[in-house]
């Protein structure tokens, strides 16, 4: 048995030097650099690219990679150390209070999958209609109470407090969107949290948007629930996290029956482990975590600087699409601020041939539909009607936001 130490976290790799970078090189935080032409990338709301550092790890990672929490090789003790290290910067990265645990999830979706799987019996759950579809469906329909789309943050907060005024139930869960996929205004988390709490209901806050953007800290915010996906974390697919309060989560069955989340199986019965084992049944993705955690690292040196980076951005872009004739900015609740997202129409002419032509014709990456939350475009874009998303990140640059600009600009003046 050799008795070298595990480190706690992978070193960079010397052929992660090579890779391409981006521009966002000039912030500190370099992405990967994936096209050949500097194809202008509006699709952060989506997927992120990876951060160079983020591909490091994962390179790193997979150059010597062995079973989590199972072998006693060398490959595997690193693994597990890793994987380990990945969820005490998770833990970091979310502001987690002292017994929070911090559970990896495939994404998202999953994590509030997870959480609705935990629910204790006779818990009402209310969310806005205006939820992503992962935030509003999980829940069990009969006791899921939907408040309409606020018209206001304000409108938001009365809307929460009226509803919970009238309700007995024994527990109670509020869903809460940190940042709006459509419109990438930021909630009033916190206000919201606060009127939770006055009527004894516990919060969980979808940061799938609020995360890569906004400094994250569920203790400040006071939300007993954080759930967010890698992938929208300039970190690859298929990890996410649920992090928070454990005793829901340890009180439930185990969401993956599997191994790693027993402790003992018997004939007559299955003794089952507690804390983040009790629901990561299966080999994890420990790469994931590993990419999550890199991630987190990342953004968390560097928030400053990214908060700026896209805050001109964003108002570059709202400005300029704005004073265009024909474009109508979509917003549902009025001024807000905003993780850079700027979902727009352009009169007279459907969403999908905008998007193809900014695709075609200026090189960019834009999203048209109704973006997984189909309530809240019913509500604000209109009855059956789609849009067009532009949502910046750390891969956009100034010039591309002028490009998107002049594209829609020629658009409307000179015709597809
Ligand atoms: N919540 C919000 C606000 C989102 O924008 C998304 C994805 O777009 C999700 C949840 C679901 O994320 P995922 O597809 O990674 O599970």
């Amino acid at each position: 048995r050799t008795s070298r130490p595990a480190p706690s976290r992978p070193a960079p790799s010397r052929s992660a030097q090579s890779l391409p970078r981006t521009v966002s090189a000039e912030l500190g935080v370099p992405t990967v650099h994936r096209t050949v032409t500097d194809y202008a990338n509006f699709d952060h709301g989506a997927t992120t690219p990876a951060l160079v550092s983020v591909a490091e790890a994962v390179r790193t990672t997979e150059r010597r990679y062995g079973s989590v929490h199972r072998g006693a090789g060398y490959a595997s003790r690193v693994t597990t150390a890793w994987f380990e290290a990945a969820r005490a910067e998770v833990a970091s990265f979310v502001g987690a209070r002292p017994g929070d645990e911090v559970v990896f999830t495939r994404n998202t979706t999953d994590a509030l999958r997870l959480l609705a799987h935990c629910l204790p019996q006779n818990t009402q759950v209310f969310a806005w209609e205006s939820a992503h579809h992962a935030a509003l469906l999980p829940w069990p329909e009969e006791r899921t109470t939907r408040l309409p789309v606020p018209g206001s943050a304000e409108h938001a907060v009365r809307l929460l407090r009226e509803a919970l005024r009238h309700t007995d139930a024994e527990h109670t869960l509020v869903v809460i969107t940190g940042a709006c996929n459509v419109t990438g205004e930021i909630w009033p988390v916190a206000e919201l949290s606060a009127v939770a709490r006055k009527f004894g209901a516990r919060t969980v806050l979808d940061a799938a948007q609020y995360a890569p953007h906004v400094p994250l800290d569920i203790d400040a915010l006071d939300v007993d629930w954080v759930a967010f996906s890698g992938h929208k974390l300039y970190a690859p697919y298929g990890a996410g996290v649920l992090a928070g309060r454990r005793d829901w989560l340890d009180a439930a069955d185990p969401y993956l029956p599997a191994g790693g989340a027993t402790i003992r199986v018997r004939r007559e019965r299955t003794d089952w482990q507690t804390g983040p084992a009790r629901h990561e049944g299966g080999t994890p993705n420990a790469t994931g975590a590993i990419a999550i955690a890199a991630a987190c690292a990342a953004l968390r040196a560097n928030r400053a600087t990214i908060e700026a980076h896209e805050a001109q951005l964003y108002a570059r872009l709202s400005a300029g699409l704005s004073a265009i004739d024909g474009v109508r900015i979509v917003s549902a609740l009025g001024d807000r601020p905003n993780v850079g997202v700027v979902t727009f129409t352009v009169e007279g002419y459907d969403p999908s041939l905008v998007s193809q032509v900014l695709a075609d014709e200026h090189a960019i990456a834009v999203r048209d539909g109704r973006f997984c939350a189909h309530l809240l475009c019913d509500a604000i874009v209109g009855d059956g009607a789609s849009a067009v998303r532009a949502s910046l990140g750390l891969a956009t640059t100034g010039e591309h936001v002028d490009r998107l600009i002049t594209g829609v600009r020629r658009l409307v003046e000179d015709g597809p």
